[in-house]
């Protein structure tokens, strides 16, 4: 299974590396963030022999044991949330991720700041945006964003690294460009209107549209399935 895994790898790095370079980007402006969500600890314990070290998860309850069990293999793991995150989560989460990518509330980012402020720490976070206004998915709708990161950017103890995106799920990869387009040009729009904001990151695309996002300027890609295989489905 190692094998398996390692060519698993090795492949995704190698289209991340081409995706990249159509664009004249660097490979290494892409973080590949391994989605670990219904993944065995067997499987996962491969990635980090690997050199893997940044790790997604969607569930915290589901992350708890993980976080917990893989910290003495390596310390030195960065886990970033990538799902939805309950306010009442929200003290846990400030706690245990490096990353907390899908801030979709005001309600919630200033749970987690109240958090990061006890634990004297400054929380890396991206808003998630519902770029398609799907009723299915959370994340803030496109023209809620700017408000949004006004008030977020007034909280202390949080640092707005930029946005996240869950795509639309389309036939071919080329169906979504046009969301991760949109996902770029808000980003775009919100450092011009608010300078003092970088915004560097941009989290879009995930194991059947990574390419594309990677095209349309992702800086961090969630990948599960390409990298694991199918996950086993949830009981
Ligand atoms: C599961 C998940 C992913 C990874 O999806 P794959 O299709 O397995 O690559 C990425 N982002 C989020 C938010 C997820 O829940």
């Amino acid at each position: 299974m190692a094998d398996k895994i390692d060519a698993r790898f090795e492949r995704v790095r190698a289209r991340v590396a081409d995706s990249a370079s159509r664009v004249g980007r660097p490979p290494e402006s892409v973080t590949l963030v391994a989605v670990t969500k219904l993944v065995p600890l067997e499987l996962i314990r491969d990635a980090i022999a690997l050199g893997h070290r940044v790790f997604g998860e969607n569930r915290v309850q589901e992350a708890l044991p993980k976080i917990d069990e893989l910290s003495s293999v390596a310390p030195d793991i960065r886990w970033h949330l990538v799902g939805h995150l309950q306010t009442n989560k929200a003290k846990l989460a400030a706690e245990r991720f490096a990353m907390v990518e899908s801030v979709d509330s005001v309600r919630l980012a200033s749970r987690l700041d109240a958090r990061a402020a006890s634990l004297s720490r400054r929380l890396p976070v991206l808003l998630e945006v519902n770029v398609a206004g799907e009723p299915s998915k959370w994340g803030f709708c496109p023209h809620e964003v700017g408000a949004a990161v006004t008030e977020i950017s007034q909280l202390p103890h949080l640092e707005i690294r930029g946005l996240m995106t869950v795509a639309p799920l389309g036939r071919h990869a080329e169906d979504v460009r046009w969301a991760f387009r949109a996902l770029r040009q808000l980003r775009d729009d919100l450092r011009e209107r608010i300078p003092s904001l970088q915004l560097p990151e941009l989290s879009m695309g995930m194991s059947h549209d990574f390419e594309v996002a990677i095209e349309e300027g992702a800086t961090i890609v969630r990948i599960g399935r390409a990298l694991f295989g199918e996950r086993l489905p949830a009981r």
